[in-house]
Parts: structure tokens; C-alpha cells; sequence
């Protein structure tokens, strides 16, 4: 496909070539601000080019928006979206998306520790030691499937099959800061069904999050685009 020449951008009219002009931006890079742009905005006029200099303007003004949504999906209540250990049941009627892995590590600043909590349980109490734990503190457990339930809207999903969540190890640190090594895996599916499976209000509550999630990764897409 051979490329159109542009004297100006058909964005912000910036004057293109030349050794003090704007470049205009690679084909892909025009589809993501016009894809992503017209589904967070309907009122939104898409334009056949832009270049480096408008570009890196909506790149700022994105991540701002990312930024206040990101803030603003962080104090959601997440509780509706399953986590289900095993396969789904037969009445559920889903797209698999992706498969979620990862790890993450808790350590003492990140609960209350005038909390009744026995450490020692769980804890080998010798400096840089570490220990395999056989119970995971319920608010460990608390703090994983928030963050699981976080990543499945990010990810497009509204639901987590095969859900895993493994306490590995404790150890202790120089600082004398507790930590776990907590390991997750799932599935992450998106339910079709959802009203059928969850209570009204439920699945209202999961379509926000669904719709805010899509809302974040539109914004992600337009903030990350690399010139
Ligand atoms: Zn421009």
C-alpha cells in the first residue's frame, strides 16, 4: 500500500516534512486512536492520519483519563465476579479468553499487623528463612481474590475457572517484614449467561465492571501507542 503524502496534519494541521516538520504516524498506530477513540466516544470524528506532535498529545491526555480510571476501579467492589475452582457448570455459556498466571508477594506492611494475626504460625522466625505453609491466612486469601477479580475485568472477562491459589513460602526479611509468596492461576472466561447464573443485582454489578474494565483497556490502548 503505498503511503499518501500529507503537506499537514489532517488532525492539527501541523506542517509535515521537511526538516522542521511533523512526521505522520504508521497506519496501525491511525487505526488504534480511531478504533479506540470512537468506542469510548460516540461523538467522536475520526481523521485518515495524525502525526507525532497531536499524538503524543492524546497519548498525555489518555493516560491522565487512565490514570483518574484506574484510581476509580481500584475502590470498586468486586465481589460478584465467580471464582470457581473447578471446570464451569453445564449451564454456563462462555468464550474461554486467556489463561491468568502469576505470583505475588504480601508482606507485613500490607495488612494490620495489631491484627490478632500469629505470624509465628506461619513463619519460620529465623532471618531470611523461609518455610512451606500448609494454611493460608484467611486474609491472604481475601487479598488474592480481589486481585484476581480485578485482573478478570481487566482482561476483558467477567468470570475465573479453575481457580488456583497457592501459598508457597513465608520468609522474613533484613527489615524484620514478613512476606508470602502467593502463586495464582486461572482461567479467565467471559459468561454470556450471566443473569441467569447470578441474582439481579449481581449481574448488574458485573456488567459495570465489565463496562469500566472495557473502558480501561480502550484508554490503556490509546495511552500506550508508541511513536
Ligand atoms: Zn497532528
Amino acid at each position: 500500500m503505498s503511503e499518501k503524502e500529507y503537506k499537514e496534519c489532517p488532525n492539527c494541521n501541523s506542517k509535515i516534512g521537511g526538516w522542521s516538520g511533523e512526521k505522520i504516524i504508521g497506519e496501525n498506530l491511525i487505526t488504534i486512536i480511531n478504533e479506540s477513540s470512537k468506542k469510548l466516544d460516540s461523538s467522536f470524528v475520526e481523521k485518515e492520519a495524525y502525526c507525532e506532535n497531536c499524538t503524543k498529545e492524546i497519548k498525555e491526555k489518555y493516560s491522565e483519563k487512565l490514570k483518574e480510571a484506574s484510581e476509580d476501579f481500584d475502590k470498586l467492589n468486586t465481589n460478584d465476579i465467580i471464582l470457581f475452582s473447578t471446570s464451569p457448570p453445564q449451564n454456563w455459556e462462555y468464550e474461554y479468553l486467556d489463561l491468568f498466571s502469576t505470583y505475588c508477594l504480601i508482606n507485613t506492611n500490607q495488612w494490620d499487623t495489631t491484627d490478632s494475626f500469629d505470624t509465628s504460625k506461619y513463619i519460620d522466625q529465623k532471618w531470611f528463612s523461609s518455610t512451606v505453609i500448609d494454611e493460608m491466612p484467611e486474609f491472604i486469601m481475601d487479598y488474592c481474590k480481589e486481585k484476581l477479580r480485578k485482573k478478570v475485568i481487566t482482561m476483558g472477562g467477567n468470570a475465573l475457572i479453575g481457580v488456583k491459589i497457592d501459598c508457597t513460602h513465608s520468609w522474613v526479611d533484613s527489615e524484620n517484614l514478613y512476606y508470602f509468596k502467593i502463586n495464582l492461576l486461572g482461567t479467565v472466561i467471559k459468561l454470556n449467561n450471566i443473569a441467569d447464573i447470578l441474582s439481579d443485582t449481581s449481574s448488574k454489578n458485573v456488567n459495570e465492571l465489565s463496562r469500566i474494565g472495557n473502558e480501561i483497556s480502550l484508554l490503556k490502548n490509546l495511552s500506550d501507542l508508541e511513536l
